[in-house]
């Protein structure tokens, strides 16, 4: 047996989360068995948890995008007993039970090598937040952005992908310019290596087709006015990552910055990347953030810690990541 977190949808159609006690012989999938060692709360699971985002395709759902463990059994020849493994996506904590638990039963294809020197609760505290972020910056640099093209901006910079995106930019030497609503983070967000802070407030009403150019470059986990406007203000021949909806799903923009400055909106989706796209955005995570500053980043909460730390998410509450210390 072993203790997961559960979700089950109740006759009002909304969704109750608990602790529980499984048996592996309920999993659904079952070709490689983990011993999860730690897995990490996402605006998604957030989601997922407190029933407020359609993400849960049927129920009763282990929620939880992101695991990290030991393969305890294996039936595929890819795999054995004691590999270090993390998932991302692949629709775990979605259509496939995931992450929130100590077990988890899952397809050989969804298994990532757990890159050296990380820990598991180091690659969780990194999660899909900083595995998208990572693909948000290879975006940007596919497409030509280098530092000396000018400043990046980064939009919901406090949170998880924003974290990840500052760090990682910085990193690399360019001017993060990070947008958010908690100007009180201010030197949080420059210990991570923003350059400036501008009020998000600032991006997220309805602006003009085209204004003044500010951005090379933008990683942008809000979407909506934000994004629109983040566009409007992209140099000639500038890139636009567009990887989140925390302000909306609605993109109310007009074609200006596309066809009269060149801009390119690259879309992120982490979930279904292949696996090589995936091995070589998580060794360059691996070896490119500053392990200790992660640290700095990471709170810790247990497997019936995520059901209340989920509202605190999704108030914009939680600042930059949470691991889940499922044992
Ligand atoms: P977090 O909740 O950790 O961060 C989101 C941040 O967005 C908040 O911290 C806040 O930043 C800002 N924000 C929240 N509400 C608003 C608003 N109404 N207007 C403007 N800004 C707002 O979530 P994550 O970083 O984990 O995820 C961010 C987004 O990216 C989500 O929409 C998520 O679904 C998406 N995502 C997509 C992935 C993909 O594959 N494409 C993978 C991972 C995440 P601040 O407080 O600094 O203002």
């Amino acid at each position: 047996m072993f203790r997961a977190l559960q979700l089950h949808q109740i006759e009002d159609q909304s969704t109750r989360a608990a602790v529980t006690e499984l048996s592996p012989d309920a999993f659904p999938e079952n070709e490689v068995q983990v011993r999860i060692d730690w897995s990490t709360l996402n605006y998604k699971d957030a989601l997922a948890i407190t029933g407020k985002g359609a993400i849960v395709r049927h129920f009763p759902m282990v929620p939880g995008i992101d695991l990290a463990g030991v393969v305890a059994h294996s039936c595929s020849p890819d795999w054995s007993p004691g590999d270090r493994v993390l998932v991302n996506g692949w629709g775990i904590g979605e259509r496939h039970w995931g992450g929130l638990a100590q077990m988890a039963g899952l397809k050989s294809q969804w298994l990532t090598p757990l890159p050296e020197p990380l820990s598991a609760r180091q690659a969780m505290s990194i999660g899909t937040a900083g595995y998208t972020a990572m693909l948000s910056l290879m975006a940007l640099e596919r497409h030509g952005l280098t530092p000396d093209q000018g400043e990046v901006l980064v939009t919901g910079a406090s949170g998880g992908v924003g974290t990840f995106a500052t760090m990682l930019l910085a990193r690399h030497g360019y001017r993060v310019i990070a947008a958010t609503g908690r100007t009180e983070e201010q030197d949080y967000l420059k210990a991570l290596g923003a350059a400036g802070i501008i009020h998000r407030d600032e991006l997220s009403g309805q602006g003009r087709p085209l204004g003044r150019a500010r951005w090379a470059g933008v990683i942008d986990s809000v979407g909506s006015h934000t994004l629109a406007n983040a566009c409007a203000h992209t140099h000639e021949d500038g890139v636009v990552a567009a990887c989140g909806l925390a302000q909306g799903m609605d993109f109310p923009a007009t074609v200006a910055p596309f066809i009269l400055r060149g801009i390119t909106l690259s879309g992120i989706n982490s979930v279904t990347r292949p696996q090589i796209e995936r091995g070589t955005a998580w060794s360059r995570l691996a070896r490119e953030l500053n392990i200790d500053l992660l640290e700095t980043t990471t709170r810790e909460v247990s497997l019936s810690g995520a059901i209340e730390a989920a509202d605190e998410l999704l108030a914009g509450r939680i600042r930059g990541r949470l691991v889940v210390n499922v044992n």
